[in-house]
Formats: C-alpha cells, sequence, structure tokens
C-alpha cells in the first residue's frame, strides 16, 4: 500500500521525509517520490562480480566492500544492474518530461485520457531568476509580490477553461491541452543501480533544474539504505563535493 505525506507546514518549499519510504520534494504536500519495491542489496553486487571466479557470498565483508569500490572505479557497471528499484512519482508535467528522457528504465504514467486531472499544480514559492554565466542554471530569489498573483490567475484560467470544455462535452484526451506545464502526472519510475546512477549524476548536477535535483535527492535517500556500499561508493568517485546532510544522507552512505 502506499502511504502519502504530509503537507510540510513548517517551511514551504522543504523537502520532508513524512516516513520510511515516502519523501514530499517539493514541499508543497502534493508532490511525493514513494518506494514502491526494493529488490536485491550490496550482496547481490559482490556475487555478480564474484561469478567469474565461481564463489559466492552471504554478506558484505570489508573485502567485499573494496570490490564493490574497485568495480565503480574502473566502469565494471554490469554488476550492478542484477537489482530492480521501483518508485512511484507525483511531479509537475515538466519535471516528467525531463525524467523520462532517461531511456534505460521502465514507466508507466497516469493517462489523462482517461482520467480527469484534479486541481493540482506546482506553485513554487521562491522565484529563480536565470544565472548569468551559467545557462543552464537559475537562483536567487525575486521579491515581487505580483510574481504569485500572476501565475495564480494563470491556473485558475486554466482550471476554468478545462472545466468548461468538459461542461461543453469535450473529451478528456483534448480538453487536458489547456492544462499548464505544472500540472501533477504520477507515474510508476522502475530501474536498476547502474541506471540509477545515471540518472542521479545528471540530475543531482548543477546543470540541471533545480525541481529535478529535489526528486533526485529524494531518490538516493530512499535507495540509500539498500545498498549503502555501492551508493557511498558511487558517490564518493563522481559527486565528492556533494552535500549529503539534506534527509541525513551522511549517514547512510558513511561521508
Ligand atoms: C542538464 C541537462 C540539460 C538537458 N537539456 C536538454 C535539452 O535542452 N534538450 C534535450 O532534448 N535534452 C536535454 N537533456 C536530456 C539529455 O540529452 C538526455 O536525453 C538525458 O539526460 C538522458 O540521458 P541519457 O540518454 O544518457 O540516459 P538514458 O536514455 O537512460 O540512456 C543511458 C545510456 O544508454 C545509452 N543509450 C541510450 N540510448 C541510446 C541510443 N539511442 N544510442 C546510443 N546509446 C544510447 C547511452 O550510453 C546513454 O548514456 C538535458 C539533460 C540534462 C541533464
Amino acid at each position: 500500500m502506499i502511504e502519502q505525506t504530509n503537507k510540510n507546514s513548517l517551511q514551504p518549499n522543504t523537502p520532508t521525509l513524512t516516513e520510511s519510504i515516502s519523501i514530499d520534494p517539493l514541499g508543497d504536500g502534493i508532490s511525493s517520490v514513494t518506494l514502491v519495491r526494493a529488490s536485491g542489496s550490496d550482496v547481490d553486487v559482490v556475487n555478480a562480480a564474484r561469478v567469474s571466479y565461481g564463489k559466492y557470498v552471504t554478506e558484505i565483508t570489508e573485502k567485499d566492500a573494496k570490490l564493490i569500490h574497485y568495480l565503480m572505479r574502473h566502469n565494471h557497471t554490469s554488476p550492478f544492474e542484477h537489482n530492480q528499484l521501483s518508485f512511484r512519482i507525483k511531479c509537475p508535467l515538466y519535471v516528467a518530461r525531463q525524467w523520462m528522457r532517461h531511456r534505460m528504465n521502465s514507466y508507466n504514467e497516469i493517462s489523462y485520457r482517461y482520467v480527469q486531472a484534479k486541481d493540482e499544480f506546482y506553485q513554487p514559492r521562491v522565484w529563480r531568476a536565470p544565472d548569468e554565466v551559467n545557462k543552464q542554471s537559475s537562483g536567487g530569489s525575486i521579491d515581487n509580490p505580483d510574481i504569485n498573483a500572476t501565475y495564480a490567475q494563470a491556473l485558475e484560467h486554466a482550471m476554468k477553461a478545462y472545466n468548461a470544455l468538459l461542461a461543453a462535452g469535450v473529451c478528456r484526451e483534448q480538453a487536458r491541452g489547456v492544462l499548464p506545464m505544472c500540472t501533477y502526472t504520477e507515474f510508476i519510475f522502475t530501474c536498476n543501480l547502474h541506471s540509477l546512477f545515471h540518472f542521479l549524476k545528471l540530475r543531482l548536477g548543477q546543470g540541471a533544474q533545480h525541481e529535478i535535483q529535489m526528486y533526485a535527492q529524494a531518490l538516493l535517500r530512499l535507495a540509500a539504505p539498500h545498498f549503502p556500499v555501492s551508493l557511498g561508493a558511487w558517490k564518493e568517485l563522481h559527486m565528492p563535493g556533494f552535500d549529503l546532510s539534506l534527509y541525513g544522507l551522511e549517514k547512510l552512505l558513511g561521508d
């Protein structure tokens, strides 16, 4: 059963880890990343690598942990593929568009052909400006009360138009054309650890949009207890300067 996250009333747009399997990465009480299933462990990574020598282990020793770090350093990636992580994601449509560019995964998504869209939109609390140097980046905080009003009005108009089209008898698959990119969608995302490393490397990076970075951090947080050695080795090699303090990841990944 999927458990829901609670609205974070303490600080808007702050991610919340409400219990062990679900995170509200955008902190608006709507967004969510839920770990549906994790199969496999660091032991399976070691066994996949050691099968070359006909060996099998049941628990990780110091030597095995070193082996995992060796595999990581030498791009020996296939031992990280004998496992599966499945997540249920609720995110704005524009985050989903970026996400689904990662093809080496499996996806199934809610269809607004069949389901009527809810009045659920992502409304940022902080408005960033484009970064002057890095064209892929944005930052800071624009202090202008009109922005929230402009955004809210646009959402209201869109929802009114959507409902009016449905009321006029238009099918859902056409009426959805007026929904904005910040409409929430839901999908199941299933990956293996190798593919997760790749996703995290690209989507935790500074060039990635802030919102998808927040989802990537949530994936890392939920996957870490299942593969602490492998994800620790990955982090050490690929993201040495990455701040693990969010969600207390430094304790899980031994930084
Ligand atoms: C910061 C950022 C900005 C981006 N901006 C844009 C943008 O402006 N416009 C845009 O269109 N996209 C953009 N992208 C998406 C990007 O081009 C990739 O599509 C996305 O990051 C998925 O990466 P991937 O193909 O490596 O992953 P996956 O699709 O998961 O593939 C994993 C790996 O499998 C291999 N592979 C998969 N498919 C093929 C194939 N057909 N041929 C050969 N090898 C394959 C490659 O080695 C690949 O790295 C952006 C991505 C990032 C992170």
